[in-house]
């Protein structure tokens, strides 16, 4: 279902996103060799309680941990370990916040030291086709629009593109209606209307578009080991456009 936000909900939405867009602008510079990644995750849970709000993936369906973290071929859903970063490794955060009662949804990739310069321009990549996709999502256009936004970016540098995970409807729960793939066609399916607040995520790999989920039962990888980038941005939908709400 797709819930319609007013105004004053969409303050709140954005009061959580300011909390996770900090939360991410915070991790990003601790992102250096050495780093555990637990510790990435001990700081975010810290910070984010700090501002009264709590971790949303904590416990969301029995996930381990307040980050999702995923390096190098794990695509999403990877959590926090004693796993230390390695120069050239790729790390996807992805981080939710709840503060009252509504919930903010993003996730940035960030290369660690100096990455290979194909891997570098699938994550500068990844991030645009993000962007494209936020400019697609204008009231009276349709869901396949924004979609396309992201396929037609990963297409033109021949990415894989991630088919079994997709945004998302965002709001008082963390998975809402509709469901965003990344890919479609455009002026098909939903028109999108003002008061729409959903989580545009494209996954882009550098090789093939197939995952598996690891034994772990969360860790989602490429079957081909390329590395996978993930930039996540959670936008309400206004008469004037997309207003992103996880910004620092
Ligand atoms: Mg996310
Ligand atoms: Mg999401």
């Amino acid at each position: 279902m797709i819930v319609l936000k007013t105004k004053a909900e969409i303050e709140k939405m954005r009061a959580a996103g300011k909390v996770v867009g900090q939360t991410l602008a915070m991790l990003r510079k601790m992102v250096v060799p050495g780093v555990k990644t637990s510790a990435l995750n001990e700081a975010a849970e810290r910070f984010i309680r700090k501002q009264g709000a709590a971790p949303t993936f904590k416990g969301y369906h029995g996930f381990p941990a307040g980050l999702c973290i995923s390096i190098n071929e794990q695509v999403v859903h990877g959590f926090p370990s004693a796993r230390r970063l390695q120069e050239g490794d790729i790390i996807s955060i992805d981080c939710g916040a709840t503060l009252n009662g509504y919930i903010g949804d993003s996730a940035i990739t960030v290369c660690v030291g100096q990455c290979a310069p194909e891997v570098m321009a699938l994550v500068e990549t990844t991030e645009k086709a993000l962007y494209a996709a936020i400019a697609a999502a204008k009231p009276g256009g349709r869901l396949g629009d924004i979609s396309y936004a992201v396929e037609e970016v990963a297409l033109a540098s021949r990415y894989g593109i991630v088919r079994e995970y997709c945004g998302h409807g965002v709001g008082r729960d963390l998975h809402e209606g509709p469901q965003v793939p990344n890919f479609g066609t455009p002026g098909t399916g939903p028109q999108i209307r003002s008061g729409w607040t959903i989580a545009i995520e494209p996954m882009l790999n550098l090789g093939g578009d197939a995952v598996s989920v690891l034994g772990d039962g969360w860790t989602v990888v490429t079957q081909d080991g390329s590395p996978s980038a993930h930039f996540e941005h959670s936008i309400a939908v206004t008469e004037a456009g997309a207003d992103i709400l996880t910004l620092p």
